[in-house]
């Protein structure tokens, strides 16, 4: 097989699993959007995905993104950020993001707000929830989302779309991303223009897309393992 073969089958394969878990949930597949998270591999393959109807590619440090969706700027596609962001990184991040998936303070919405309005454009956030506080891995606190989320619908430059979570990296990830749903519910009560619930990985796409997952950030089993 050769790559463009291997992505065939790996994009088929995934879709089979979104379809697959949509069907036993009774949601429509078509609300569901692949991230691709392309973070170590080539810019080709990245083109190689939007041969296949790829639409969004992922990436989580600005060093490989930049370059990354500059070379691909030609193909059309949506770019996400999903790492954890350092506010001297915004300044790039607001060149060629579309979505950033990882705003988890005050200081980190100011910035980017400014630097989105100086690049004039809008940039679609998402507020990462913290649901493994052991883990570090960003997030705020389910009970601060909301009043993240308020600074982000208030700055202009950013359009807050919703939310962003990572499982816990040990345990059940279902009960986790029910507590998610909760977050959401809580949020749309007072933004219900925030649909986006960026929820769901390689290994737990199914618990998150049965808990209302939107967009699915997948890299393993799109590109292999890394
Ligand atoms: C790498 C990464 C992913 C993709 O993980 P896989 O397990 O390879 O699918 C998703 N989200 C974030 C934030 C990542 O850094």
């Amino acid at each position: 097989m050769n790559r463009q073969e291997e992505l065939a089958a790996n994009v088929a394969a995934v879709r089979a699993r979104i379809a697959d878990v949509c069907a036993s949930v009774g949601r429509d597949p078509g609300e569901v959007t692949i991230v691709a998270v392309t973070k170590t591999w080539p810019a080709s393959d990245v083109s190689l995905l939007a041969e296949l109807g790829i639409t969004d590619v992922g990436e989580n440090r600005d060093q490989e993104a930049e370059p990354k969706a500059r070379a691909c700027a030609h193909l059309g596609l949506r770019w996400h950020f999903v790492g954890q962001l350092q506010t001297n990184k915004c300044r790039s991040v607001a060149s060629y993001a579309d979505v950033v998936h990882s705003l988890d303070r005050s200081r980190l919405v100011g910035v980017l707000g400014r630097e989105a309005r100086r690049a004039g454009r809008t940039i679609r956030c998402l507020v990462q929830v913290d649901l493994d506080e052991r883990a570090g891995r960003g997030g705020v606190a389910p009970d601060a989302v909301n009043r993240l989320a308020g600074e982000v619908a208030s700055t202009d430059g950013l359009a807050l779309d919703g939310v962003m979570a990572m499982a816990p990296l040990e345990g059940d990830p279902e009960p986790a991303f029910a507590r998610l749903a909760g977050v959401v519910e809580r949020l749309r009560s007072e933004h219900p223009h925030a649909r986006t619930v960026s929820a769901g990985m390689s290994g737990d796409l199914e618990p998150a897309l049965a808990h209302g997952g939107t967009h699915v950030r997948v890299g393993t089993a799109l590109l292999g393992a890394r």
